[in-house]
């Protein structure tokens, strides 16, 4: 089974998390002047990669809380994870979507 590590109660089974999507996207400020066509991509495109991908997840049968994980698309392999407001680790940071510390 695969283990993710919540930064706040340690290494648990996958089965107690949800994931959340593609993490680090940060909502316009200016949303009121976007065209439909702008709004839109913020709202439904996403990366999809193929490798390692910033994402959110929750711990949501354990503390409830959201972090932000990188996890490998291809093996599920998860890289690392670090809380809300943090910085990723400093091997990881061209990886993270800018905003991801905030
Ligand atoms: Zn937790």
């Amino acid at each position: 089974m695969l283990q993710i590590n919540c930064p706040f109660c340690g290494t648990r089974a996958e089965i107690e998390f949800t994931c959340g999507g593609e993490g680090g996207i940060v909502r316009p400020l200016n949303a009121e002047a976007m065209s439909d066509t702008e709004w839109g991509d913020y709202v439904f495109m996403r990366k999809n990669p193929k490798g390692l991908q910033h994402e959110q997840w929750r711990h949501a049968s354990g503390c409830g809380r959201w972090f932000n994980a990188l996890r490998h698309t291809v093996s599920y392999r998860f890289e690392a994870t670090w809380k809300i407001g943090e910085h990723p680790p400093a091997e990881f940071a061209a990886i993270v979507n800018e905003g991801a510390a905030q």
